[in-house]
């Protein structure tokens, strides 16, 4: 089969791999849409430790069974369609067994440690797929992933009606996250240094725009949350904290980052500092919420490109220019 192959960091091409085959309690999906995201950048620039080479990445997909390997749920049959989450938790180190699983000592992941969907067939356990409504196509079933990213995120920093949250990066996530929080009652200021990307969130929305919290003139919200993983928006967005607020660190931030924060705030405001990392147990509701129409998907859905504009679609996102972009393996057969 075509697959997109990460032979070493910085090498990328399309080329041709052997079909995965559906080993014990495994389905074969063939792929309908699979996301790129920041992810796939670092694991083409070598930045995403986990990572071994070559890998053929992509872990935001949806796909129909293809093959049934023995001892998979007798749910499922061949024609069937399903979106995937793409964790692969051990199941029996200290964080599994205590149920944080995406803190896994022996975390892997669909598209990140083992081969993933940016190619024309996957192979993944049956336990982590799930049907897709016929109302959902490829590329919303594709969207399920991160959503259930945003998921886990207002989990972890919690949203009460009424609450005024400030949110720090228009893009992909930023925008996801900003309507599970409008869902849950809160009012949304939304702020991107890419002007072009705040029409968006007023469409969907956000209470005030604006590309510099300089400009909030010292207002301070309930909560807010950072979504670019870039320090001195981390300092804005903690300094925009009223007193007893909560800020959540969600936009991933190169490793050796640091933040210069006072911990006399931290104490005199009792402020409360959350991370969150990538998805636990929040697939399922992720995809309901896009099933029942409580995330809008089309204005985010902004490109898709076939398989063989792979590392096209990487500069794509690297660019900023669009939103979420997508490749659809198969859509060139498809015609
Ligand atoms: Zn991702
Ligand atoms: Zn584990």
């Amino acid at each position: 089969m075509r697959a997109a192959i990460v032979d070493k960091p910085g090498s990328i091409r399309v080329g041709e791999v052997p079909d995965p085959t559906a080993g014990d309690g495994q389905l074969v999906l063939r792929v309908g849409a699979c996301g790129i995201c920041g992810t796939d950048l670092h694991i083409a620039d070598g930045e995403f430790p986990p990572t071994p080479y070559p890998i053929v990445p992509g872990h935001e997909f949806a796909g129909e069974i293809v093959e049934i390997g023995k001892n998979a749920p007798a749910e499922w049959q061949v024609g069937d369609r399903v979106a995937v989450d793409p964790s692969l938790f051990c199941g029996h180190c200290g964080p599994c067994r205590s149920g944080h699983g995406n803190l896994c000592a022996n975390w892997n992941a669909t598209g990140d440690t083992v081969d993933g969907a940016f190619a024309e067939y996957v192979a993944v356990p049956a336990v982590n797929a799930y049907r897709l409504p016929d109302s959902l196509n490829w590329q919303q079933g594709a969207l399920v992933e991160p959503v259930s990213c945003a998921v886990h995120g207002v989990r972890r920093i919690g949203v009460e009606a009424g609450e005024r949250f400030l949110v720090i990066g228009a893009g992909t996530m930023g925008l996801l996250m900003q309507q599970l929080l409008q869902r849950g009652g809160a009012s949304v200021t939304m702020v991107d240094r890419n002007a072009a990307r705040l029409p968006r969130a007023t469409q969907l929305g956000a209470d005030a725009v604006t590309t510099d919290t300089a400009q909030l003139s010292g207002e301070r919200f309930d909560a807010a949350v950072d979504c670019t993983g870039v320090p001195s928006a981390i300092e804005a967005a903690f300094n925009s904290v009223r007193r007893g607020g909560r800020l959540l660190i969600f936009g991933v931030a190169p490793g050796d980052a640091q933040v210069n924060l006072s911990p006399f705030r931290i104490y005199n405001d009792e402020l409360t500092i959350v991370g969150s990392m990538a998805v636990l147990n929040s697939y399922g509701a992720a995809l309901d919420l896009v099933a029942n129409g409580a995330v809008e998907t089309a204005p985010l859905l902004t490109d898709a490109l076939p398989l063989s504009e792979y590392p096209k679609a990487l500069e794509l996102m690297r660019s900023g220019a669009g939103l979420k972009v997508q490749v659809l393996p198969n859509a060139e057969q498809e015609g």
